[in-house]
């Protein structure tokens, strides 16, 4: 009984209460940030290791409040994952990065890119999906073959046969399909072999280790072989050192994202590597 008597106290210190008041808070003003144009992205070049140039970007969601100032990603990015905001947010995100990437092409019509999108596990759940897809490239005037969606392992898994219907459709519309983060779920390539994926992501958390940890070092090399010989693109994301760099290229690592190469940029600085011949 004093137990609980001291963790129900706890639960109410001013400091949880401020918290959850603040989420509440936040929660409340991104319902508005749309419309009061407090969203943008970010790019973050995709290079390709043989030749250094940029291929494609993956579109990363920014959060500026008028008082608060930008928020932090980590924050409210799971907040909205976790509610309904994540569809009008993610369609926002969907149609602002097709559009960007017809932008550049109009500019830049010899070295198109890819654009990759972050979906939730709710967006990709959603019945609509690929007529939501498919209406963002209509508006945009965006050839589907550059368009990518990043969904993670856990969204594929939950219903296997239902899901791979979905991402055949999504094939058939012209788009890639990248598994995110993965190796931090606990699926296996074997099981992922029945998806028609055309990208895998390796999570960062493992590059991080690779210097110190040969186990990770042999995740990193083993996961970039069974994906090439199941026909799948790798690319390593976290990419910061030079000793990283020459891991992977060693391993037959595709691309590589990080900040090595360039952190999540404007789209005006994507239009000058382009501009400088995609490096
Ligand atoms: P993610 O999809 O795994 O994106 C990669 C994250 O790693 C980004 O963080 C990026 O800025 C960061 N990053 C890239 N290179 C490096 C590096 O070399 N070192 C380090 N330390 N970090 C690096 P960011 O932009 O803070 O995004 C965090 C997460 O938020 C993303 O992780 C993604 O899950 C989610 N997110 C971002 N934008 C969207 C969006 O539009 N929709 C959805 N659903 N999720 C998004
Ligand atoms: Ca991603
Ligand atoms: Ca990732
Ligand atoms: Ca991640």
């Amino acid at each position: 009984a004093k137990d609980s008597g001291r963790n129900a106290y706890k639960f109410f210190t001013p400091a949880m209460g401020e918290e959850a008041f603040k989420r509440m808070e936040m929660e409340r003003a991104l319902r508005y940030a749309i419309e009061k144009n407090q969203f943008k992205l970010l790019y973050q070049p995709q290079v390709e290791l043989s030749s250094g140039r940029i291929l494609g970007v993956e579109a990363l969601l920014r959060w500026t409040h008028p008082e608060w100032g930008p928020i932090s990603p980590s924050v409210f990015i799971s907040l909205i994952e976790n509610t309904n905001l994540i569809l009008p947010i993610g369609e926002w995100v969907l149609d602002e990065a097709c559009k960007q990437n017809k932008a550049w092409q109009a500019l830049h019509p010899g070295f198109p890119l890819r654009m990759a999108v972050n979906f939730a596990a709710r967006q990709f759940a959603q019945a609509d999906l690929v007529e939501t897809v498919a209406k963002a490239l209509q508006k945009s005037g965006l050839a589907a073959e550059f368009l990518e969606l990043e969904i993670t392992e856990g969204s594929a898994m939950n219903d296997i046969e239902l899901n791979i219907r979905k991402m055949q459709a999504l094939k058939e519309l012209g788009v890639s399909i990248a598994i995110d983060d993965f190796g931090t779920g606990f699926s296996s390539l074997a099981y992922l072999k029945r998806f028609p994926i055309d990208i895998l992501k390796i999570d960062k958390s493992f590059l991080d280790e690779i210097q110190h940890g040969k186990k990770d070092a042999a995740i990193v090399a083993t996961i970039s072989e069974m994906a090439h010989s199941l026909g799948m693109e790798v690319i390593a994301e976290g990419v910061e050192t030079k000793y990283q760099l020459e891991f992977l290229r060693g391993h037959g690592c595709d691309m590589i994202q990080g900040y090595l190469f360039s952190r999540p940029v404007p789209p005006e600085q994507i239009a000058e590597i382009l501009q400088k011949g995609g490096k």
